[in-house]
């Protein structure tokens, strides 16, 4: 999934931001960045920002439209810090991580990211399904390019790993006991408890009830149900060989 997300910087302008941003899809498991008419090279100060991850800004495509970054994607998301000039379908970050975690199993999904100083044209923008605004400070809410690029490649990557996640963990693979075989514990546990003198019949107290809240906040699972009734079994059985 992670190798079919684009990330499209169009008309950057500062190499170092290129650099930054390298390093900031890299730490996230991103790797194709495309470079729509930039107004930098990728020269020493993008790599020396880019630290390790000069490799994904030196092999950056470079094309002249942002049509050309996106053709082959299914998917096609616009970043920019101010929400409400044009009325688009807006995702949130978290929303829009999820929608790239989905779609990005199945054909490749682009992030765009405007220019430093004026970020992306309204033309631009509506070549968009979608736009995706970074709730920041009202007051202040542009962030650097890079950081942007780092804010919205970690929610991709949460989102992917949640989802990696929910397709392993199989919940619904755990068998629970029935409320009968709840209760048949319980009885079998107050029978132990008794014939070990642990609690007595005339004044049980609140053991059993405290033992239910116990086993209530554990939710047991029928194969440890089981075992303890075959531990409750065995203490019964010792308790028969010693009378
Ligand atoms: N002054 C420009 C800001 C450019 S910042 C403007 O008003 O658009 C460079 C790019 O970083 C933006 O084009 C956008 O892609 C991204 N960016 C910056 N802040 C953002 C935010 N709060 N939400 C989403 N994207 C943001």
């Amino acid at each position: 999934m992670l190798d079919n997300v684009k990330v499209v910087l169009v008309g950057t302008s500062h190499s170092g931001n290129i650099g930054s941003a390298a390093r900031a899809m890299k730490v996230m498991g991103l790797t194709q960045m495309v470079l729509v008419d930039p107004q930098c090279e990728v020269d020493d100060q993008a790599l020396a920002l880019a630290a390790g991850a000069g490799d994904i800004a030196s092999n950056a495509q470079i094309v002249s439209t942002l049509e050309e970054a996106v053709e082959d994607c299914g998917l096609v998301v616009g970043s920019s810090a101010r929400s409400r000039t044009l009325e688009w379908p807006m995702l949130e970050p978290r929303e829009c991580g999820e929608k790239f975690a989905q779609e990005g199993k199945n054909h490749p999904v682009a992030l765009v990211f405007g220019r430093e100083r004026t970020g992306l044209t309204n033309e631009e923008l509506q070549k968009c399904h979608y736009h995706v605004c970074i709730p920041a400070n009202p007051e202040y809410s542009s962030l650097n390019l890079a950081m942007a690029v780092q804010t919205l490649s970690y929610e991709v990557r949460v989102a992917h790993l949640n989802d990696v996640e929910s397709q392993y963990s199989a919940p619904d693979e755990i068998e629970y006991p029935r409320h009968q075989e709840l209760e048949m514990f319980y009885e079998h546990l107050e029978k132990v408890m008794l014939n070990t003198h642990f609690i007595s019949k005339e004044k049980p107290g609140q053991v059993l009830n405290k033992l239910r809240r116990l086993f209530s906040r554990a939710r047991p699972e029928s194969q440890e149900i089981n075992i303890l009734r075959g531990v409750l079994t065995a203490v019964e059985k010792t308790i028969e060989n010693k009378k």
